[in-house]
């Protein structure tokens, strides 16, 4: 196999398009200079659209998991009540930071698969009436699963006058996202994953309510003092250096978003997550999740008749062709396609016709062109 033949399916980092590696490599610039003030200008109303909001869009350097805790040190401090929502390894993060800054954390937890039940969410906030934030996935990454931002938060506002802090790194830029209509206060993304970029960047969106937290918070923070990064974005810059490579790459992700049509960036997504599950149930291979809670950007599929292990090894070997393995507990028990960012229904056939020779390179049970063709359907469907 030619060496160069690097066939990246997971979730993240996502491949990156030529044009936006191209816009990577442009020389440095100064990061106080006019240039990067104008560029600062062009971006912001640009980052609103992928986020749905009014509200500028801040861009700290560091990876999705920045984002996170950026976030939770600036709605909450120590000692304050919490609620995080569970359904995998990125809700348990969320947790997790919360309990490191000594934040009296609360988990409604669900099984890894599900997704959170809005009832559960309305009942715990009736009963417990000091909780200052209430921290969400959209996109659990670790399972698929695309919890319902708009219902939970309605949930959340309804029963509280806790925020609403969303974790939307997998997908924010994949599926549709409307911040301000859904009522959510704070709405974290990263750079690798649906929005076309290598890691390094982290965006956070804040409501006028939060922001009105945020100035009383007197948690601790430097770095990630969301105060510094508005200000600053007021008067198109950043309070530390930038990186600017990433920028200047986000600029072109951009674009390429705006030239294809934010509308018709989310249809790709959902027909490529209906081209792949088509493609696993022809195949007889089991999906974790549901098809009415299942991510646009990423599917989790559990075969029952074969290793999970075994497939990811032998379609890298063969193919270079990379997919995730699962998290934690379900480590060895499924494997992960990323169908985001620079993915196109002609890179799904080719991984879903490169899954079929897997299976039957591991002597798994396999009709081969099977899946092929039910996606190919699903595709000339959704065309008609
Ligand atoms: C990838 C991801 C993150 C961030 O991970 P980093 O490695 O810090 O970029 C956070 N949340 C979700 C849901 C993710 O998929």
């Amino acid at each position: 196999m030619i060496n160069e033949s690097n066939l990246l399916r997971i979730p993240g980092p996502s491949p990156v398009p030529p044009s936006i590696q191209r816009a990577m490599s442009q020389p440095m610039i100064g990061h106080r200079g006019a240039e990067t003030s104008a560029m600062m200008k062009r971006i912001k109303p640009e980052l609103k659209k992928v986020f749905g909001t009014k509200q500028d869009v801040m861009i700290i350097t560091g990876s999705g998991t920045s984002g996170l805790e950026t976030a939770a040190v600036n709605v909450a401090a120590t000692g304050d009540e919490v609620l995080v929502l569970v359904s995998g390894s990125f809700g348990d993060r969320f947790a997790k930071i919360c309990e490191e800054y000594k934040m009296k954390t609360h988990r409604i937890e669900v099984e890894w698969g599900d997704e959170i039940k809005v009832e559960d969410v309305a009942n715990f906030l009736k009963e417990n009436k000091n909780i200052k934030a209430v921290f969400m996935t959209q996109c659990e990454t670790s399972t698929g699963i695309m919890n319902p931002i708009e219902e939970l938060s309605k949930a959340v506002r309804e029963n509280s006058d806790a925020l609403v802090v969303v974790d939307g790194v997998s997908c924010v830029g994949g599926v549709v996202t409307e911040m301000d209509a859904w009522g959510v206060d704070v709405f974290v993304t990263g750079s690798q994953k649906a929005m076309m970029l290598p890691a390094g960047l982290a965006f956070v969106a804040v409501s006028d309510k939060a922001w009105k937290v945020i100035e009383a918070n007197e948690q601790a923070r430097f770095y990630l003092d969301l105060r510094r990064y508005r200000d600053n974005l007021d008067k198109d810059t950043t309070p530390f250096t930038p990186g600017l490579s990433l920028i200047f790459g986000l600029e072109q992700a951009l674009n390429l978003m705006n030239e294809e049509g934010l509308e018709n960036v989310y249809a790709r997504h959902t027909l490529m997550k209906d081209m792949t599950r088509a493609a696993m149930k022809a195949l007889n291979v089991p999906l974790l999740t549901e098809d009415d809670v299942a991510s646009a950007t990423v599917t989790a599929v559990k075969p029952d008749t074969f290793e999970a292990e075994a497939l990811r090894k032998s379609v890298k070997t063969k193919f270079g062709l990379s997919l995730a393995g699962g998290q934690a507990h379900l480590k060895g028990e499924i494997f992960r396609i990323g169908h985001m960012g620079f993915c196109t229904p002609a890179d799904v056939l080719q991984y879903i016709g490169i899954i079929e020779l897997g299976m039957s390179d591991i002597g798994a049970e396999v009709e081969l062109g099977a899946g092929v063709k039910a996606a190919q359907e699903v595709y000339v469907k959704q065309n008609n």
